[in-house]
């Protein structure tokens, strides 16, 4: 089913996998995704290793998830480092296989002196990407925004207008970057109606795992963390099990304000661990029961 049209008739629970590099790594997320059905998400995505080692995992999970665990899926796809025929291949890969929903994303520039390699793929920017499925697909789409701004962003003015650059070309709805503050996830949503967007606007979530994590997490796509939760991290150090529960805690409160705020959903970040959002969702009491952790 077109995602959009889910989101006409509900709120949305989502969840998002990534494609492991080793075969226990693979176990690890039909596991989580095993866990985490209960709570019947509306959607479940899996992102897309722009960098390359990952490409073709994307296609084979979303695939199984589809048909063993008979859950609405949506592909990433990235554009950068890939030339225009290979991106049409994996999408028209993607189509054969019964994939309906898409998030068309450009992927991070690959570090170093590799500034045109998004030219070269023949899309410069997930709008380029966006406008190509329309014309030859018959996906649903969405596409990423940044609350606190893209980290090449020059201001956030031109941040929002390419926001409106990758709905104009045909996102249904838009998915966030993760925050660790709602204010700006409001102050984006404001920004980008009065800048003419009218999509619905998920916000990502990410259940804090580690300090080291998401430390590095947070500094890659430039979110910041509110003093208050940076001193509470500094506190609990290294101790990953305190940091969990700290992180469970955190996007529990999170969460619930989002939700009673009205947002037409929340799309979790579960990094293939499935104990933090399912502690979340119970204690929201939004969908399902609860379970056990597993690591
Ligand atoms: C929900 C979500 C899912 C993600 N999934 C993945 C994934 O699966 N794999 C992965 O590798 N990465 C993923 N990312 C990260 C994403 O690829 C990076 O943030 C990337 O750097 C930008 O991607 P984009 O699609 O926003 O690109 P773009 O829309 O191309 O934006 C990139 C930068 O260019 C600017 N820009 C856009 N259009 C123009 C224009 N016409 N002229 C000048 N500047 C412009 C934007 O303001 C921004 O600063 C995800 C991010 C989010 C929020």
């Amino acid at each position: 089913m077109i995602i959009k049209d889910i989101l006409e008739s509900t709120r949305t629970i989502s969840c998002e996998f990534f494609p492991p590099k080793t075969a226990d790594g693979m176990d690890a997320v039909f596991r989580a995704v095993d866990r985490l059905k209960v709570f019947r998400p509306d959607f479940v995505s899996v992102t897309y290793g722009a960098g390359g080692s990952t490409r073709g995992f994307t296609e084979e999970i979303v695939t199984r998830i589809k048909t063993e665990a008979e859950l609405e899926v949506m592909a990433h796809q990235t554009c950068v480092g890939q030339n225009k025929e290979d991106v049409h291949n994996s999408l028209a890969r993607l189509e054969a296989a019964g994939i309906e929903n898409v998030i068309a994303l450009r992927g991070d520039l690959p570090q170093g002196d590799h500034a045109d390699a998004p030219v070269k793929s023949g899309f410069s920017h997930a709008s380029d990407l966006i406008g190509h499925i329309r014309d030859n697909f018959e996906f649903g789409v969405a596409a990423a925004c940044y609350p606190e701004g893209h980290t090449e962003s020059v201001d956030l003015d031109s941040d929002i207008e390419h926001t409106k650059l990758r709905v104009n070309q045909g996102a249904d709805f838009l998915i966030t970057q993760l925050f660790y503050d709602n204010k700006y996830f409001f102050d984006f949503v404001d920004r980008a109606i009065k800048s003419g967007i009218n999509v619905p606007i998920i916000p990502g979530v990410l259940p804090i795992l580690s300090t080291g994590q998401v430390r590095r997490f947070t500094t890659l796509c430039g979110a910041k963390i509110p003093p208050a939760l940076d001193q509470q991290l500094e506190k609990f150090g290294e101790d990953d099990d305190e940091v969990r529960e700290l992180g469970v805690e955190y996007a529990t409160r999170q969460v619930r304000e989002l939700w009673d705020a009205g947002v037409p959903g929340v799309h979790f970040y579960v990094l293939n661990r499935s104990y933090s959002v399912s502690q979340i969702l119970t204690s929201l009491g939004l969908k399902g029961h609860c379970v056990q952790p597993e690591d």
